[in-house]
């Protein structure tokens, strides 16, 4: 059997969880000896007569890492097979029809939305819905319409939130398109709101990506001047497809300021400066910036380290937009109260302040 299989498996994504072999990327390889005659791969000691080599490296949906996946593909293979020439064919998988379809569908639901935002994070727990909710209730409160929608398929934690948990959004008959839930004058939808989270969980890659498209496309929002996107934490194949495929306007990132949270900010950052997705980043919020008890009003405890965040925008490039304390009733949330950014506190005056720069 040739090695071939076992050198890509060594191969790893750098953004999906996985190496090229077994998230089906590289695919129909073809190994020929010098006459040009096709060999068997699983044939006993076949690699001594392989002349060349071509096998597809078939993405998703428009990849960043496509280019350096090839490359170091070529690399190994070169190495491990010096007299072979080496073929590599990249490419995107065929659409499927059903997609073009939805998107017909909904196009019309889509062009009565203002801007359609992204909110994103290198990982989960650093307050991406939180900060989803409450800036999406700063812009409400400015007199804008809003609508939210729960992307996060690992975690999905804005109907506990909003005090939406249990409700199931009605179907439109005559459309078939979902209504969101209403509460506090915003529109909310979240995948929690359709599937058990235990469900949601272990989709993987093409159903995932079509469910949360369906989330954000298949809805009747009505007219909307913005609507917030809480996507998955991460940066895997179905942040890439969900970003290509919705008409963002921009994104935004959160990060708390802890030295480790770099790395997934690039990640982040190079994920919406890719030439295919190209999608504008409004800046980087500092989450958990600093503790202030309520015995000592004055004191700022910087836990994570001071002005994280500051610098973490400056290295990469994107514009900072303001930090956010550790508050305690943040995410009270549900039927015990508003979002934090609705009330009169030192967190409201931060979201304000934030989400001016999503007016611009
Ligand atoms: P993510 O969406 O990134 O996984 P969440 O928004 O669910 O994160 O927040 C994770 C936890 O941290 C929640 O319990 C939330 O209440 C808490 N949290 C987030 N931001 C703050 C904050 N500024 N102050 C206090 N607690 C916060």
């Amino acid at each position: 059997m040739t090695k071939i299989i076992e050198l890509l498996s060594a191969v790893e994504h750098p953004a999906m969880e996985g190496d090229i072999v077994s998230l089906g990327i590289a695919a129909d390889l073809k190994i020929a000896d010098a006459q040009g005659g096709e060999l068997d791969p699983e044939a006993e000691g076949v690699d001594e007569k392989i002349a060349s080599i071509k096998f597809k490296l078939v993405f998703p949906s428009p990849d960043p890492f496509s280019a350096d996946l090839k490359k170091e593909c070529e690399e190994i293979l070169e190495r491990e097979f010096p007299e072979a020439s080496v073929t590599i064919i990249e490419m995107v998988a065929p659409r499927r029809e059903t997609k073009r379809t939805v998107d017909e569908l909904n196009d019309q639901e889509l062009k009565k939305i203002g801007k359609i935002i992204a909110v994103a994070s290198g990982k989960g727990g650093v307050g991406k819905s939180t900060v989803t909710v409450n800036l999406a209730a700063a812009l409400c409160r400015k007199g804008y319409k809003v609508g939210i929608v729960d992307a996060d398929i690992y975690g999905p934690s804005i109907p506990k939130m909003t005090g939406t948990e249990g409700i199931s959004p009605l179907v439109e008959q005559a459309t078939n398109l979902i209504v969101p839930i209403e509460k506090w004058g915003m529109k909310i939808l979240s995948i929690g709101h359709l599937v058990e989270p235990e469900q949601a969980l272990i989709w993987r890659g093409p159903m995932a990506c079509n469910a949360l498209k369906q989330l954000i496309m298949q809805v009747k929002w009505g007219e909307l001047d913005y609507l917030l996107i809480d996507l998955p934490p991460g940066t895997g194949d179905i942040h890439i497809s969900l970003v290509h495929d919705i008409p963002l306007a921009g994104a935004v990132i959160v990060t708390t300021p802890g030295q480790v949270a770099i790395a997934d900010v690039i990640k982040n950052v190079n994920m919406f400066k890719h030439r295919d997705i190209n999608i504008p980043i409004y800046g980087l919020i500092e989450n958990m910036a600093w503790f202030t008890p309520a015995e000592l009003p004055h004191n700022r405890y910087y836990i994570f380290g001071k002005d994280g965040g500051r610098k973490m925008a400056q290295e990469t490039g994107i514009p900072f937009l303001g930090s956010i304390p550790i508050y305690m009733s943040v995410s009270e949330g549900g039927d015990t109260g508003m979002p934090a950014a609705m009330g009169d506190n030192p967190v409201a005056a931060a979201f304000a302040s934030i989400s001016t720069s999503l007016e611009k």
